[in-house]
């Protein structure tokens, strides 16, 4: 069964088109990436496929169209790790982590057994163990987004989303949070949506691409044929070159050639 379908997917916020009748549809262990200019709806299209935005069309989550499905029934398919998350102030790790378990949570909101295993293994599965006790406002990037990937798995869901999970890392714990995702992805048959900026990381990843520009899709298909110079010029703007390689593109800037005038 298709994890995500979405068809026609409009949303509109403060009477402007921000995300115009896009459509997708992810398997489970597929990994979708959306791209696109600075404000092209890339963090709106994924808030309206979890379900916390109103919108126009169709969102269909293991064949059950979301409209049919409860705040609760929701959470417990689809969880969604944002760019820039509410986090209470001053919670720790473990308790922070234990919110995602909050879909499956009793009467009055009391935890169920087995909830603090749960916890535990996240985190030990994500390498953050160590920080349990530590308050979240206290941790490194790479610390942070590792917590908050272990917030989303307890939510045991099939399908995860993630805005920008790279966009405040170095290089190598940009790495380090893709291969991740990838591992859980093949461990678990995730079905993974992922906006992200760096295009050059974008290629190599996910084997599908979409790219977004004012709400609308302009391209989709794998990496190679989406990230082409001429894309990056027309709906960038950008002045690149983009080289092939064997496990994906480089995107490297190009100078305008100096005139004439200048080397004389
Ligand atoms: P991206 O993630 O691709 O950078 P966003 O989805 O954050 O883009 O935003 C897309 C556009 O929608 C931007 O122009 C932004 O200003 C606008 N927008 C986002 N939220 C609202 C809102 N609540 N009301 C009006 N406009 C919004
Ligand atoms: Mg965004």
């Amino acid at each position: 069964m298709t994890a995500l379908i979405a068809k026609d997917l409009t949303v509109r916020l403060g009477g402007a088109t921000i995300v115009d009748r896009v459509s997708l549809r992810v398997d489970p262990g597929e990994w979708l990436a959306v791209s696109g200019p600075n404000g092209a709806g890339k963090s709106t299209l994924l808030r309206a496929l979890a379900g916390v935005l109103p919108t126009d069309g169709l969102v269909e989550l293991e064949g059950t169209p979301m409209r049919k499905l409860s705040a609760r029934e929701r959470a417990r398919r689809i969880a969604l790790v944002a760019q820039t998350p509410v986090i209470p102030e001053g919670i720790t790790v473990g308790d922070y982590v234990a919110l995602g378990r909050t879909p499956y949570a009793g009467l009055f909101g009391a935890a169920r057994p087995g909830d603090h295993a749960r916890v535990v293994d996240a985190l030990h599965d994500l390498d953050v163990g160590h920080l349990v006790e530590r308050r979240v406002d206290t941790l490194s990037g790479g610390e942070r987004q590792r917590v908050l990937i272990a917030r989303a798995l307890v939510q045991d869901t099939r399908i995860l989303l993630l805005d920008e999970p790279t966009s405040s890392l170095d290089v190598g714990h940009q790495q380090d949070v893709l291969e991740l995702v990838d591992r859980l992805r093949r461990e678990r048959d995730l079905a993974v949506v992922m906006t992200i900026h760096d295009l050059t990381l974008a290629s190599r990843y996910p084997e599908r691409l979409l790219l977004l520009v004012e709400g609308r899709e302009e391209a989709s298909g794998s990496p190679f044929d989406v990230l082409t110079e001429a894309h990056l010029s027309r709906f960038y703007g950008a002045h690149v070159r983009v080289l092939c390689l064997d496990d994906g593109i480089a995107i490297v800037p190009r100078r305008p050639l100096p005139t004439k005038e200048l080397l004389t």
